[in-house]
């Protein structure tokens, strides 16, 4: 009910941080993902399966879960972690929200094999640009000659496992890493050796293919997160709402996938959005999220909602979609606004579309 998704007065609510992954190809980002889901989706797009955005939310029973090994003794007290899929995506660089990045947290993936390659420069560059808080997964650590496999083990205990070796080869590597970075710029500690978070980056030593570090890194994105951003993650009863994709949806028509940043949609909601034939205004006919762990690109029955409350990723159903422009908000009419102004915020967004269109 929509009384249920407003805040009661005096109640702090936090929405759940949005999480993005970015990184040099082959770095490992699809996998780590995959990972982390329980899905498929690397071998999917193998099989020739489009390229596409899609989202993830994960509960924060399933992230304590999978972290319990870790004993974190702090509360979480945001609802979850959504995670923007977009390995390879560079529509990432326009994706924002009112002026602002989308993405509330980034991993930054790091092959330990190869360190710093030109698109990790790249993305550390956008991400400092745009002040967005990162954590650096310094994934492969399987591939260290010699590597126990220890599925899904916490780091520390992971490695711990290993022989001298193997564990003398880790931390060559990684100084490696660490002084690649600081050559940037940029002040990085292993996570559990870092006395000096927020001026020293976390790096999360990882493997996609047998998991050991996946808790540690779960786990950081959601402390780090509520630590460090109570503020920008407390929940407002205010619509930012970001098109990732526009796109026809069996059975529905043209629908648009959308991250809703904060505040609550409502089916029947009017909105309005930019598109290049200027503001389009039209209605919420459904609210749509696949189930819970299921990427919004995977096929199947969707839950329909009556209102969703933010951080979510959603598809909407309604006519007029197919004008929409990824990239772009979408804005929400409530009764006490006026039409004319809301269409002309939804039309300034034209203005980046515009300079990416010529930038291209
Ligand atoms: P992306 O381009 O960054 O999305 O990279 P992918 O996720 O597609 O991974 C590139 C290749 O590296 C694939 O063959 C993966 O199976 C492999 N890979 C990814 N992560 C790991 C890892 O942690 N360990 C090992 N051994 N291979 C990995």
């Amino acid at each position: 009910a929509v009384s249920d998704a407003i805040p009661h007065k005096g109640e702090e609510t936090l929405r759940s941080p949005i999480c993005c992954v970015m990184g040099h190809v082959d770095t490992g980002k699809t996998k780590l993902l995959d990972y982390i889901r329980g899905t498929h989706v690397q071998e999917g797009e193998a099989r020739g399966i489009t390229q596409q955005i899609g989202a993830t939310f994960f509960p924060v029973e399933n992230i304590r879960d999978r972290t319990k090994e870790l004993k974190a003794d702090a509360r979480l007290n945001v609802p979850g972690l959504l995670v923007i899929d977009t390995p390879g995506h560079e529509s990432f660089t326009n994706l924002r929200s009112h002026g602002s990045g989308l993405c509330d947290i980034a991993v930054l993936v790091v092959n330990i094999m190869h360190g710093l390659e030109p698109q990790t420069i790249e993305s550390l560059n956008l991400l400092r640009k745009r002040n967005t808080e990162f954590i650096v997964a310094l994934n492969k650590i399987d591939r260290l000659y010699g590597w126990k496999t220890q599925p899904n083990a916490p780091i520390r205990k992971a490695l711990k496992q290993q022989s001298k070796d193997v564990q003398n080869e880790f931390d060559r590597r990684l100084i490696e890493v660490i002084t690649q970075l600081k050559e940037q710029g940029l002040n990085t500690e292993l996570y559990y050796k870092n006395k000096d978070m927020g001026e020293t980056f976390n790096i999360v030593p990882t493997s996609a293919i047998s998991g050991e570090g996946i808790p540690d890194l779960l786990l950081l994105l959601i402390q780090w997160s509520q630590k460090t951003m109570v503020e920008k993650l407390t929940f407002r009863n205010v619509v930012q709402c970001t098109v990732l994709e526009v796109k026809v949806t069996k059975g529905h028509g043209t629908t648009i996938d959308v991250v809703l940043v904060n505040g609550v949609l409502h089916e029947g909601d009017q909105i309005v959005f930019c598109s290049l034939q200027g503001p389009i205004v039209t209605t919420i006919r459904a609210l749509l999220t696949p189930h819970p762990m299921q990427e919004l690109r995977v096929k199947g029955t969707y839950l329909h909602h009556k209102a969703i409350k933010a951080a979510q990723g959603i598809k909407i159903t309604g006519q007029g979609l197919e004008h929409a422009i990824a990239g772009t908000s979408l804005y929400v009419v409530r009764r006490d606004d006026d039409l004319e102004e809301v269409k002309e915020s939804a039309m300034q967004d034209m203005k980046s579309v515009t300079s990416r269109i010529d930038r291209s």
